[in-house]
C-alpha cells in the first residue's frame, strides 16, 4: 500500500516524500481511508504509531481540496488583510477554526504543531498555531487574531479562550481529541465535555487513545456518530 494509493492530494505526497516516509504505517492505512470519507474514528493506538499523520494528512487534504475549489475566492483571512493594508483597525474578531486537535500536553501539543507544518509546507493557506497553558496571553492573542485554520490545543486554556470570546467553533469541521486516555487522567473530562459541546453536531470526529474501554470508551461513543473502530 503506498500513500498514493490512499487516495491523497499530491501537494501532500510531495510533502511526505520530501519528509522521507514511503509508506504509511498500519494505523495510516486504517484511518486515512475512512477518515477522507468523513467517518468518525475511535482508534486505539500507541505513542509512536504514526498516529498523528493518521489523523492530518486526511485533514490537510480536505484543506488542499478547498484551496483548490475556492480558487480565486477571496477568504475572511484576506480581507482581514485587505482592512489592515487600508489602514483600519478592525475590532478583535475571534478566530474560527476549522479544525482543533486537543492534547493532553504542551509538549505533544508542539509535536503536532511542527508535524502539520511538516505535512502541510505547500499548502499557503493552512497554518496551525497551539493554544498553550504557560503561554504569555499577549502572544496567544496575535496568534488567535491571525485566524489560523487548525488549533492544537490543551483543555484548560482553550477553554480561557472560548468564555471570553476569543474563539468561535461554529465553522468547526474536524475535532481529534489525541491521547485522549491520558486527558482524562489528567481530569480534563469536564472540559473536553465543554469544548466538544460548543462544537457543531456536524463535525468529524477522530478519538485516539491507548484504551478504548471504560470511562474513555463512553465518552468515545457519546461524542462520536457510527464510528468506525481501529484497533492497532
Ligand atoms: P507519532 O506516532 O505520530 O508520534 O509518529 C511517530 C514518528 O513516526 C514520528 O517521528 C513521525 O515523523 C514518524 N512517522 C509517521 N508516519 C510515518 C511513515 N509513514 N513513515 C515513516 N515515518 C513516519
Amino acid at each position: 500500500m503506498s500513500f498514493e494509493a490512499l487516495g491523497l492530494h499530491a501537494s501532500i505526497l510531495t510533502a511526505l516524500t520530501e519528509a522521507g516516509y514511503t509508506k504509511p504505517t498500519p494505523v495510516q492505512e486504517q484511518a486515512i481511508p475512512a477518515a477522507l470519507q468523513n467517518r468518525d474514528l475511535l482508534v486505539s493506538s500507541q505513542t509512536g504509531s504514526g498516529k498523528t499523520a493518521a489523523f492530518m494528512l486526511p485533514a490537510l487534504h480536505k484543506f488542499a481540496v478547498a484551496e483548490q475549489q475556492t480558487g480565486t475566492q477571496r477568504t475572511p483571512n484576506q480581507d482581514r488583510q485587505a482592512a489592515r493594508a487600508r489602514g483600519e483597525r478592525p475590532r478583535f474578531q475571534p478566530a474560527q477554526p476549522r479544525m482543533l486537535v486537543l492534547t493532553p500536553t504542551r509538549e505533544l501539543a508542539l509535536q503536532v504543531t511542527t508535524a502539520t507544518a511538516k505535512y502541510g509546507s505547500s499548502l499557503r493557506r493552512v497554518r496551525a498555531v497551539s493554544i498553550l497553558g504557560g503561554m504569555p496571553y499577549p502572544k496567544q492573542m496575535q496568534l488567535l487574531s491571525r485566524n489560523p485554520e487548525i488549533l492544537v490545543a490543551t483543555p484548560g486554556r482553550l477553554i480561557d479562550h472560548m468564555e471570553s470570546g476569543k474563539i468561535d467553533f461554529s465553522e468547526l469541521q474536524m475535532l481529534v481529541l489525541d491521547e485522549a486516555d491520558r486527558m482524562l487522567d489528567m481530569g480534563f473530562i469536564e472540559d473536553i465535555e465543554k469544548i466538544v459541546a460548543a462544537t457543531p453536531d456536524t463535525r468529524q470526529t477522530m478519538l485516539f487513545s491507548a484504551t478504548l474501554d471504560g470511562v474513555v470508551g463512553s465518552m468515545a461513543r457519546r461524542i462520536t456518530r457510527e464510528p468506525q473502530v481501529i484497533q492497532i
